[in-house]
This record gives C-alpha cells, sequence and structure tokens, in this order.
C-alpha cells in the first residue's frame, strides 16, 4: 500500500487514515496518483538517502529483526572507532559480512531514477546526492555528485590520522589484520563508526549543495532525527519545496516537509521523478 499526502490540505481520504500522514495533516495520494514533481525553474536539486533506499538492494539495516546483525548482536558493540582502538579487527569483524553483502548488491530503480535525474537536467540543475549509506550503489547507478555521510564500506584506509598513505578500493573481506603498506599500523574500512563523527569535508559539501537549494528530498531515512531533520530546515530556509518518502510516516510529523510520500522508494521515486 502506498499514499502520499501533501501538508496543508485536506480531504475526505484524510479522516479514513490520519494517522499515516501525520495528526491533521495532509491529502491521501494513492501510488498510481504519485504525479512527476515540476522541475520548471529549479537549478539545484538535494536528495538526502538512508538505508530504505537499498533494501530493494538485498540490504538489510544493520540491527533489528531480519538485520545483517540479527544472529550476532554482539557486533553492533564493537562497531565503534572506540573498540576498533584497542582491537583494530573489530570493525573488520563487525563490517566483514556487510561488505559481502554489498559486493552482492545491485542498485535498484530508486538508485537508478536519481542517476537518471542528474544527467537528465545536467546543464540546467544539479543533483546532490547526500548518502548515509556506505553501500556505494548511488555512484554505480550512475551519480556522480555524491556526499558520502558515512564513508564507503568498499574503500579502506589507514587507522593511523597521520599516515600519508591515501583511502583505496578494496573487495577484500580480510580474516587477519591487514596492515598499512607505509607505516604498518592497521588499515580499516573507510567508514564512519557509530561514536565518530561525519567528516568534516561531507558535511561542507552538504552545506554548499543546500545553499540556494530549491527542491530536497529525503528518501528511505528518518525524517524526524537528524541529519534530515537538521537538513531540511537548512532548505526550507533556502525557500526549497521539501518532500520526504519513506515506507513509514514521520512520527512524530515533521512540518518542514511540504510533501510526503509513503511507500517503497523503488517504486514512488521513478515515478516522482518523472521516469
Ligand atoms: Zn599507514
Amino acid at each position: 500500500m502506498t499514499w502520499g499526502c501533501r501538508g496543508g490540505e485536506r480531504d475526505a481520504k484524510v479522516t479514513t487514515l490520519p494517522r499515516l500522514c501525520g495528526p491533521g495533516r495532509g491529502t491521501l495520494r494513492w501510488m498510481a496518483s504519485v504525479t512527476p514533481l515540476d522541475f520548471t525553474g529549479v537549478t539545484k536539486i538535494v536528495v538526502l538517502t538512508g538505508a530504505g533506499i537499498s533494501v530493494a538492494s538485498g540490504l538489510r539495516p544493520y540491527r533489528g529483526p531480519g538485520g545483517l546483525w540479527e544472529e550476532h548482536p554482539e557486533l553492533a558493540d564493537i562497531a565503534t572507532g572506540e573498540a576498533a582502538k584497542t582491537d583494530p579487527m573489530a570493525p573488520w569483524r563487525a563490517f566483514g559480512a556487510v561488505r559481502a553483502a554489498v559486493l552482492a548488491a545491485e542498485p535498484n530503480p530508486a538508485h537508478l531514477a536519481l542517476a537518471n535525474l542528474e544527467a537528465r537536467l545536467k546543464g540546467t540543475a544539479t543533483v546532490t546526492v547526500i548518502t548515509q549509506n556506505v553501500d556505494g550503489l548511488h555512484q554505480r547507478a550512475g551519480s556522480q555528485d555524491v556526499v558520502e555521510f558515512h564513508g564507503a564500506l568498499r574503500r579502506t584506509r589507514c587507522s593511523n590520522p597521520d599516515c600519508t598513505s591515501q583511502p583505496f578500493d578494496d573487495d577484500s573481506l580480510p580474516i587477519d589484520l591487514p596492515l598499512c603498506g607505509t607505516c604498518g599500523q592497521a588499515l580499516r574500512p573507510d567508514i564512519v563508526l557509530f561514536d565518530e563523527p561525519i567528516p568534516v569535508d561531507a558535511e561542507w559539501a552538504a552545506k554548499k549543495a543546500l545553499r540556494d537549494c530549491k527542491l530536497f528530498l529525503a528518501v528511505g531515512t528518518s525524517g524526524t532525527v537528524s541529519p534530515a531533520s537538521n537538513l531540511v530546515r537548512s532548505a526550507e530556509y533556502e525557500g526549497a519545496r521539501t518532500v520526504y518518502v519513506n515506507l513509514t510516516p514521520m512520527v512524530p510529523d515533521n512540518p518542514a516537509f511540504q510533501l510526503r510520500f509513503i511507500g517503497k522508494a523503488e517504486e514512488i521515486l521513478p515515478r516522482l521523478l518523472g521516469l
């Protein structure tokens, strides 16, 4: 079941399912009535994506029922920078299975729709994807302007901050601790572990993208907590149209979003982006 709702409007359908769009808000839109967004005059588009956009690619969340770590919940405890300091193999144990899953995953219609939009609007509008995912599927789909808030699991880097070596593409699944060829210290996946901050350059790129943003979409991520809650506020401040696409409604509702589409990203995005 898929629907969307528009903030500030009401119709008879809302009274039958008001909780779906937040208390007292929204016009219920069934999937069949999801119409393409109008890109006329839109010069800058920013899309924030989260785990929900990659579910159709076979990538499960880390935690919770059906999660990658469901059988080994202790892995969540070692997926931190603090754990890596005392046990450099910890990130590899925590994310080895995730890297294997990422290697087997393919971009789905939601990733492809965003890449298509960027190519289609080239010359008239920029499309920046800010992703919380580490799977690299946006780039594999063809998106060129991608800001990785949490790094990339198919890259490896040295754990020594003073080392001169650069992160490198890496699909290996190490059993023994891999060591840096430059300084001899432990290598680690080039991702942001759970207690680590978003890289400064990624934050800066996101802020730059949001300047003069005309259209902001949050896809497959919570609309009520950071980073979506912060980014949508910035976009709203810039006067952008703001759109939420996710499998579940926001609880509580975030009024900074003007349009809401509840359902599968791989079904909604191709229609919404006019494919
Ligand atoms: Zn090194």
